[in-house]
């Protein structure tokens, strides 16, 4: 065991099974993050939406997911494991980033742990980390597909042969997931293998910065090197951290799609595959929440600004290009490569082409939550809210069994060209880096819900949970959340337990809720509360004390920027934090989803139906069928003179589409 993890185990005394705490993105001593983040295991969902999500993971997603993972004949994840741990014969197969899905998968399983303490998980961990111990080299180094092809020709392999080997970002998963294990168990056995990697990149970075640097491709290390300092505190890996950005300055042959054509500091737009890019974002997010260099964060706002305000769908979702360019507009042909699934150029969001692959969704829900650590705004909440209940959820059908790997915003028959990637949501994709991703993600929301500051308690997520943390100062505070959210927006906040002095609770208050409300034990405040912030209520707080917020959430119409050719005369559906869409199922047979259009004036009414996809509340309005001729081989035609016909619809959440067989969807409609 390296001296430093010893010592820390030495003086924590946790070889046993007790979970030490610890946040997901442990800021508790993050010289530059003004929000520090609560325990994993601080926010239990009680009921409702997150609940009903969470025991699903728990009950279905994390066993059904680790079939697929332990059967050769499926995923080979972890047989690969197995084979170069000497446990079976054989030979690596599956993608290169397998050992990287497989790691997400056991940091889902381990934070599920956190809070449920299910002992046949615990076993179950156990086990598969003895044979990653085993796959280990002793050096540290730690890869199957390397590692399995060196045993049977040693001469031949070796590692950072080749950057698309994803070297970087398995080890990266492997260490935040091993941050994430020893904070839920208390065991070091994960931890220990994870510091032995680290090492073994700090080693490589020492020697050989260039080869560090050209080998950093989907940096999801740099994530997991700052949350390795901050679980054992040992310089070197901030040191590392800091390299890790520093030397991709100097990577040969760079390209826009690994973002690392040009210095980090000096970029100010999204460029290049789009998890790459979150990835690469969140990690500097990290890493300046630990060293306050404002180089770093003028290009991180720079380059947020440029997603938030123009590379973003309506749904949170990002990276919308299959397949782009870069650099766009260059004179030179020759400069000119391709792009895949890029980050286009601004407003350049097809529907029906939109690749927006799960991970880049999840990576940017990522980096949301490091920027509002770092800065408490409520415009990073509210995307990193979006994200959750729209991208992020589209991506998993809800028996928890089925994943899209890209995520469409309108899908129709009879496209005349095929799409590289499913239509349908599939049980086992040959790329298997989102569905583990999905899972771990949904597991971990309840991390997202609250931070706390030296000034008190922030309210980033509302759901029905009660939280049980500590303020900066150490004060013991328990409260409960009741509320019916995203369905309704009535949320009480009921204190259970107080600290003896004044502190603050912030809630957010989503720039979609104007005129929101806000009453302390029954008496309504009269200020007015501003939609896109967090207000603060400060006094002194007994037990038993309620806060009722009521966020206004009225069926609103979005239109998009007029730079957005593929939305011009349409608009998006949403409520509260759901963005809605249009499913054919729920239309007429003679009816096509591209000939409904939407009314401005026509009020939409919103109900509960329980037993539609596991419970959502459903839009109905009035619009209009505008049906003409069917198309010939034409492309333009006069615009049919018949006066359209009315049509009931039922719009669903975006998320819950796709559960009901095939079909047809669109998130925008057209405006008559
Ligand atoms: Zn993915």
């Amino acid at each position: 065991m390296p001296l430093s993890l010893l010592l820390l185990s030495l003086c924590l005394g946790h070889n046993s099974a007790q979970a030490v705490g610890g946040a997901l993105t442990d800021t508790s001593h993050s010289p530059h993050a003004r929000l520090q983040s609560v325990d994993m295991d601080a926010v239990r969902w009680t009921d409702g939406f997150w609940a009903q999500r969470f025991a699903k993971c728990h009950d279905v997603m994390i066993p059904n997911m680790w079939r697929l993972l332990e059967d050769p004949n499926i995923s080979h994840a972890f047989a690969n494991f197995e084979i170069a741990a000497r446990l079976r014969p054989g030979r690596h197969r599956g993608p290169k980033w397998h050992d990287g899905d497989f790691y997400k998968w056991l940091e889902a399983a381990a934070f599920v742990y956190a809070l449920t303490r299910d002992e046949k998980l615990d076993r179950q961990m156990d086990r598969i980390i003895k044979v990653i111990g085993k796959a280990q080299r002793s050096d540290g180094y730690i890869h199957t597909p390397v590692i399995i092809a060196g045993r049977q020709q040693p001469s031949e392999t070796a590692e950072f042969r080749n950057r698309l080997d994803f070297e970087t970002y398995n080890m990266g998963h492997l260490i935040t997931c091993a941050c994430v294990h020893y904070r839920a168990t208390g065991k070091t056995t994960l931890l220990a293998i994870a510091q032995k990697a680290a090492d073994f990149l700090y080693e490589t970075y020492q020697r050989s910065p260039q080869e560090i640097a050209n080998n950093a491709i989907c940096p999801s290390h740099y994530m997991g090197v700052v949350e390795l300092y901050r679980t054992v505190r040992d310089p070197r890996y901030l040191e590392l951290a800091k390299g890790l950005i520093d030397v991709r300055d100097r990577v040969e042959e760079g390209t826009d799609h690994n973002q690392d054509r040009i210095a980090f500091r000096e970029q100010r737009q999204a460029v290049g595959h789009a998890v790459r890019a979150n990835y690469l974002y969140a990690g500097v997010a990290d890493l300046y929440a630990e060293t306050g260099d404002e180089s770093l964060r003028a290009a991180l706002d720079a380059i947020w600004r440029d997603v938030a305000h123009r590379k973003m769908y309506v749904t949170g979702a990002t990276g919308a290009l299959y397949d782009g360019a870069s650099p766009d507009g260059s004179k030179s042909h020759s400069a000119i490569q391709l792009v895949h699934q890029a980050y286009g150029r601004p407003y350049q969001l097809p529907q029906v082409t939109a690749y927006n692959e799960s991970c880049a969704t999840i990576g940017f829900a990522l980096w949301n939550w490091r920027m509002l650590a770092i800065e408490p705004e409520a415009r990073f909440a509210d995307l990193l809210e979006l994200a959750l209940y729209n991208g992020v959820l589209s991506t998993i059908s809800l028996d928890g069994r089925n994943f899209f790997y890209r995520n469409t915003l309108r899908q129709v028959d009879d496209l005349p060209f095929e799409l590289r990637w499913s239509e349908k949501r599939e049980t086992y994709i040959s790329c298997f880096c989102c569905p583990p991703n999905i899972v771990r993600t949904i597991a971990e929301v309840g991390a997202y819900a609250y931070s706390t500051s030296p000034r008190g308690l922030w309210v980033h997520l509302y759901g029905a949970n009660v939280l049980d943390t500590r303020l900066s100062d150490g004060s013991a505070l328990r409260l409960r959340q009741d509320t019916d959210y995203p369905w309704e927006g009535r949320i009480a906040i009921t204190i259970d337990k107080a600290p003896p002095q004044e502190y603050s609770i912030f809630l957010r208050i989503p720039a979609w809720a104007e005129e929101s409300q806000l009453s302390v034990n029954g008496k309504p405040t009269a200020e007015n509360l501003k939609a896109g912030g967090y207000h603060e209520v400060r006094r002194v707080w007994s037990t038993g004390d309620r806060v009722e917020l009521t966020l206004p959430m009225p069926v609103q119409l979005l239109e998009a920027h007029p730079l957005v050719e593929e939305a011009r005369n349409q608009v998006a559906v949403r409520r509260g934090p759901i963005v809605y869409c249009l499913e054919s199922t729920d239309l007429p047979d003679r009816v096509r989803i591209e000939d409904v259009a939407l009314r401005p004036t026509q009020p939409f009414r919103h109900r509960f139906v329980e037993d539609l996809l596991e419970g959502v509340v459903v839009l109905e309005t009035s619009a209009l069928h505008l049906a003409g001729p069917d198309w010939d081989d034409s492309l333009y035609r006069p615009l049919p003179a018949n006066e359209p016909d009315r049509l009931d619809i039922r719009l669903i959440p975006y998320y819950a589409w796709a559960n009901r067989g095939d079909s047809e969807m669109t998130v925008w409609m057209p405006l008559r």
